[in-house]
């Protein structure tokens, strides 16, 4: 896999080992299109043939998100935290409420809110947390469809 290389970097980057294991759970993360849990990421490391334990990927997880190359979602309604590579760019999620589908948005709306802000408060600020709730297409099509039934 040539994008290997680029996970490699990142670690020795962040000052630590390169490992098949840690490598495998960035390209994992990276390759999901959502979020996923960490039992997830040891569900794919085993049909990928990497032998780890579960409370390796864990501790992985944390260190990975510890030097900020994973990033830990918590999503209310979901007691599971999800983790996703840091790409440095930031997203906000949409949530499906029902079926906790998770779609990425990738447009901000609150960069120009942020500078203002600054100018207003004199804060420095780092950064926000939006996430979107709603139902999803398919759960509004269940929901509707049930109560017709009535
Ligand atoms: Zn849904
Ligand atoms: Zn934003």
């Amino acid at each position: 896999m040539k994008t290997n290389k680029d996970y490699s970097e990142n670690l020795k980057q962040s000052g630590l080992k390169i490992t098949k294991q840690r490598v495998a759970i960035l390209d994992i993360l990276d390759k999901s299109k959502q979020p996923i849990a960490a039992e997830e990421v040891y569900e794919n490391l085993k049909s990928n043939n990497i032998s780890i334990n579960l409370s390796t990927v864990y501790r992985t997880l944390e260190l990975l998100t510890s030097k900020n190359l994973v990033l830990k979602v918590s999503i209310d309604g979901n007691s599971k935290s999800l983790f996703e590579t840091n790409n440095m760019m930031h997203k906000h999620y949409l949530i499906c409420t029902e079926c906790k589908k998770i779609l990425d948005i990738y447009y901000c709306p609150l960069e120009n809110y942020e500078k203002e802000l600054e100018q207003e408060t004199h804060f420095k600020i780092s950064g926000h947390r939006l996430d979107i709730y709603g139902l999803c297409p398919q759960c509004q099509k269940k929901i509707n469809g049930g109560k017709n039934n009535i």
